[in-house]
Formats: structure tokens, C-alpha cells, sequence
């Protein structure tokens, strides 16, 4: 298990130093984020570019998230990857820094922890449609059956429930 110590971001550099800029180059792997049940089931690591700026005082980081992740295809259930790159921008800022609790990223002691707003960052994107493919055909409502795969010859544009359940005691 990797030390989350290890991901710290040593900001000394730029916090007092205004127009100062870091760059950052981060690679989270996926068990830092096994602590969060909802998040989508990453294949790779998650990998952060881009960088931190002190604009009058204030910290902005502004980068990249490069990730895949295996998610279940809301028409036909199949799991599949799906490769994302996703912006991510926020303000890092002291403890104290009488910003609301959710507009910022408190650091101490000069360094700041990202993981929290990674998660948050890629858990976002589980609220998608999840398509396996743009025209992914999805189930058959009548049979089930994986209309990717197979072509079956159910006439699903009108059913009565009613009629649906007489069908099945036919069977
Ligand atoms: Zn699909
Ligand atoms: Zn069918």
C-alpha cells in the first residue's frame, strides 16, 4: 500500500511568492482511492498535469486528469473501459482562509493532499451516460437478449405488461 505522504504537494516554493508557479506531475494509483466506495472501477492509475500559480496570494491549480475506467453500459449491461481526460481546476488555500468549505482545497504546513479532490473530480463523471458505443442497440425489452450480438425477431414497439405476463404462462 503506497503512503499517501508520498503524494503530498510541497507548495514552499510559491506560497509566498506571488506569480510563482509549480508544475505537477502526479501519478495516483488505484488503491489511494479504494477508500471511496462510489468511485468507477479505474484501470490505471490516475495520472495529474498541470500546474499550481500564486495569483495575489491565492493558489490555483489547473491541469489534467488522464484515467480509464471500466464502467457498465446503461443500454446493454456490458462492462466496458473508457478512456478519460477531464480538466480539473481549483483553488488551494490555508485552513483559514474564510473561503466556504467547498470552494477550496485546505494545504498545511505547505503541502497539500489531492486525492479528496481527484475523487471528487472523477466520481462526476459516473453521473454520464455510459455507452459502450455511441449506437450501442442495447437490450431487447421482449427477450433480453443483446441486440450488439444477436438479431432477434421480438416486436417490441407496443406491449401490454398485461399481455406480456400471458405470454409467459404460455410458455
Ligand atoms: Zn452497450
Ligand atoms: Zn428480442
Amino acid at each position: 500500500m503506497m503512503e499517501q505522504n508520498e503524494l503530498l504537494i510541497d507548495l514552499t516554493s510559491i506560497v509566498k511568492s506571488e506569480g510563482m508557479e509549480i508544475k505537477v506531475n502526479k501519478e495516483y494509483p488505484i488503491e489511494v482511492f479504494s477508500q471511496y466506495d462510489d468511485m468507477p472501477s479505474l484501470q490505471t492509475p490516475v495520472t495529474l498535469t498541470g500546474t499550481i500559480t500564486n495569483h495575489a496570494g491565492n493558489l490555483f491549480l489547473k491541469g489534467e486528469l488522464s484515467f480509464t475506467a471500466n464502467f457498465l453500459c446503461d443500454r446493454c449491461l456490458e462492462p466496458f473501459d473508457r478512456e478519460y481526460t477531464l480538466p480539473m481546476e481549483d483553488t488551494i488555500a490555508r485552513e483559514d482562509s474564510g473561503l466556504e468549505a467547498d470552494e477550496f482545497i485546505p494545504y498545511q504546513h505547505n503541502t497539500v493532499q489531492l486525492t479528496e479532490a481527484i475523487y471528487k473530480c472523477i466520481f462526476a463523471v459516473t453521473l454520464d451516460q455510459q455507452l459502450c458505443r455511441k449506437d450501442c442497440k442495447g437490450l431487447c425489452s421482449v427477450c433480453g437478449c443483446n441486440r450488439n450480438e444477436t438479431t432477434c425477431n421480438c416486436d417490441d414497439t407496443e406491449i401490454d405488461p398485461r399481455l406480456l405476463k400471458l405470454k409467459e404462462l404460455l410458455k
